[in-house]
């Protein structure tokens, strides 16, 4: 998929998988079969938006890989969706997926649109006419999307009606992160923030860091709200906080419930008078313990990593790190890093859950979930953390390796067709 390298954070994805593949010695003819996605799906969506006015849309689904069961990833909304990153989420999924041990591929969706500029209206119908789009290439035993960047539980809830209709009964097990109301797992919207702040909190402890450790989350959407509340429930103190609007940085920390007040009434940390304002960028190299990029891909680069104050890096967002920025942290051992597809595969999980849930008709109790959850989270982390001892490699490495492998085994135990 040379055309696709263009795109950096499909080359970065790449770049991964080469140097795992080299430290695992995959056989040279295996490593484009499990590097190369499977399926690339574009279509065009014309959509007509309140003003009369039609605009055709760009949205594009990706399946890696087939392998182990249906593929499983999110759908994005955000206008500097393309093709490559798309297929570089999928391919990060995949291995996210065999580490957790979960019975899926990788897949992602996007649509290139900003979705702050549509009424619910125009969003509505952009996620109908996508999803009919879709049609012959998901399913529950297919292809299974949830929510990722700038889509949600109403998205989900749009998707979930628009299959159903065309099938002729209600299909839950369609897409995971849904309403519980029509099928939803409870748990589920909190279940990647939850799982961001579990791991941290592990990690903390083992580095013996204080409970009211200082934490900065850049992102305060889904994952990075609900990971800074169970980082506070925890002890910690959050002092530094983002979104696409820019930061608030408050070295003695926040006032959260405050906070979490202003984001609820105005739907951004933009105007918390609780700090002072500060860049994205300036907020990333802040002092703190406990470091959680849990926005957009790429964000700690070779320019930052070497700046970056923190002793926990927990990546609650897909890609924030890139190869060059590895390159930097591995000589910088004091800062334990959480790599993305173990420190947010807490999403993933859940949604393994809810479809389980959905697939069987009858659904679990709050407790039960996060239980199973925290369990699958600990030993995935022990897991990492001896594999990467045993090799003396980082903890990407690590993680990566054992995701890749698992796919490795499945494709060289299924065979190649015909
Ligand atoms: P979201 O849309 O709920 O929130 C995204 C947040 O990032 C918002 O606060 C937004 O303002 C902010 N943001 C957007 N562009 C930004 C920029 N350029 N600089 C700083 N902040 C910016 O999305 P989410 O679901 O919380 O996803 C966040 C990240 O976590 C993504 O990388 C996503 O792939 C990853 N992730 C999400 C889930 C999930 O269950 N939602 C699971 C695993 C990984």
């Amino acid at each position: 998929m040379k055309h696709l390298l263009h795109n950096p954070a499909y080359k970065m994805a790449c770049d991964q998988f080469d140097a795992v593949a080299q430290f695992l010695n995959i056989p040279e003819n295996m490593r484009e079969r499990v590097k190369a996605p499977k399926r690339m799906v574009t279509v065009s969506i014309p959509v007509r938006l309140d003003s009369g006015e039609v605009k055709v849309f760009e949205g594009h689904r990706v399946q890696h890989h087939l392998t182990l069961g249906p593929t499983k990833g999110g759908l994005r909304y955000h206008q500097s969706v393309e093709l490559g990153e798309v297929a570089a989420l999928a391919m990060w999924m995949s291995w996210k997926c065999a580490l957790a041990d979960l019975p899926y591929g990788g897949a992602k969706g996007g649509v290139a649109i900003d979705p702050h500029k549509f009424s619910m209206g125009e969003l509505e119908r952009i996620t109908r006419r996508y999803t009919s789009e879709m049609i012959p290439f998901i399913g529950p035993q297919t292809d299974v999307m949830a929510p990722d960047m700038g889509t949600n539980e109403q998205t989900m809830a749009w998707m979930m009606d628009t299959y159903s209709h065309q099938i002729g009964h209600a299909v839950p097990s369609i897409v995971t992160g849904k309403p519980v109301s029509i099928g939803g797992s409870l748990g589920r919207k909190e279940a990647t923030g939850r799982g961001v702040a579990f791991l941290a909190n592990r990690a903390s402890d083992m580095l013996k860091l204080p409970d009211d450790s200082r934490v900065i989350v850049q992102g305060f959407g889904n994952v990075g709200s609900y990971a800074a509340t169970g980082m506070a429930k925890f002890g910690a103190k959050i002092v530094g906080v983002s979104d696409v609007s820019g930061g608030i940085y408050n070295p003695k920390g926040f006032d959260f419930q405050a906070l979490e007040d202003h984001v609820a009434r105005t739907g951004s940390v933009k105007g918390f008078s609780g700090g002072e304002k500060m860049s994205n960028e300036e907020l990333l190299i802040q002092p703190c313990e406990i470091l959680i990029p849990a926005a957009m891909d790429r964000v700690i680069t070779d320019k930052n990593a070497g700046k970056i104050q923190c002793r926990i890096l927990a990546e609650g967002a897909n890609g924030p790190t890139t190869v060059e920025a590895d390159a930097i942290l591995r000589q910088r051992p004091e800062i334990f890093v959480i790599p993305d597809i173990l420190c947010n595969s807490g999403g993933v999980i859940v949604s393994y859950f809810e479809w389980v849930q959905d697939l069987q008709s009858f659904f679990w109790a709050e407790t039960e979930i996060f239980d199973k959850l925290y369990r699958i989270l600990g030993r995935t982390l022990d897991t990492v953390l001896k594999e990467s001892r045993k090799h003396n490699i980082d903890h990407r490495t690590a993680a990566l390796s054992l995701g890749i492998q698992k796919v490795v085994n499945g494709k060289a135990i299924r065979g190649l067709f015909p």
